[in-house]
């Protein structure tokens, strides 16, 4: 069996409101999750606290973003003190939509990445290539190039997990083939063991994301290096349980 926990992630990105996020908060305290898999949810910003509030313990709560400054003025931010604070115990950095959409650059991600760890907070670090550069053959160098900005600045990865998210297959209900998957989380953990360290790659959990539903988890679940999901639409319905179950 695997050095690793199973972790998986959901992330509801800018979806739902207080009626909505507390029934799927009532659906996860009342369903039987395998008590070996950790699970983390990341509601949008104004709704952290209430889904803290409702949660049960052993469930924790992500912010989908968190700024590199500790305080001040950066009008529309929010540090990772604030998340501490209210029991915000993750973060998600460096998702797809937020380097496409919002602009950010890798030294971007990695500044706001140390600023978390160093703080205290787990970061769940986003990496993943276009459909371009798949076809270019450029995937495992994207995907490095990704993340050796963060292991410039960042050399304890303890609290880190590795999301890989081909952005071909995010919201598309074009799942990576297992084997597809499978590949890129191996050539990302032999990175890991060449900056970081054989410890490290044993021990660092790189999930998928991606499409993932409760009827392709199963098999994704079975391959070696694919040791959880980050889920975002299937994140905010009730089949979300099953995804949490993959494994058991
Ligand atoms: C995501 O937003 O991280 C994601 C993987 O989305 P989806 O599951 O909807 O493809």
């Amino acid at each position: 069996s695997s050095p690793r926990q199973f972790f998986v992630g959901g992330n509801f990105k800018m979806n739902g409101d207080i009626s909505s996020i507390k029934s799927i908060v009532t659906h996860l305290n009342d369903a039987k999750t395998d008590s070996n898999t950790e699970v983390v949810i990341a509601p949008p910003a104004l709704y952290l606290l209430l889904t803290r509030e409702h949660l049960r313990s052993g469930i924790e709560v992500a912010a989908q973003n968190v700024f590199d400054k500790p305080n001040g003025a950066f009008t529309g931010e929010i540090s990772v003190a604030q998340l501490k604070d209210s029991n915000i115990t993750w973060t998600l950095l460096g998702h797809s939509e937020r380097r496409v959409v919002l602009q950010e650059t890798d030294e971007f991600v990695a500044r706001k990445t140390k600023t978390a760890i160093d703080g205290g907070i787990g970061v769940i670090l986003c990496c993943g290539e276009t459909l371009e550069q798949r076809e270019a053959d450029k995937t495992i160098e994207v995907v490095t190039s990704q993340l050796s900005a963060v292991a410039k600045t960042v050399q304890d990865w303890s609290k880190i997990v590795v999301a890989y998210e081909p952005i071909w297959a995010i919201g598309t209900g074009k799942v990576a083939s297992t084997q597809q998957a499978q590949e890129v989380h191996k050539a990302i953990r032999e990175w890991i063991g060449k900056e970081l360290g054989e410890e490290a790659a044993k021990k660092t959990r790189v999930i998928y994301g991606g499409s993932v539903s409760e009827k392709n988890c199963k098999e994704l679940a079975k391959e070696e290096d694919i040791d959880g999901f980050l889920v975002g639409g299937a994140s905010l319905k009730p089949a979300f349980v099953d995804i949490i179950n993959a494994k058991a």
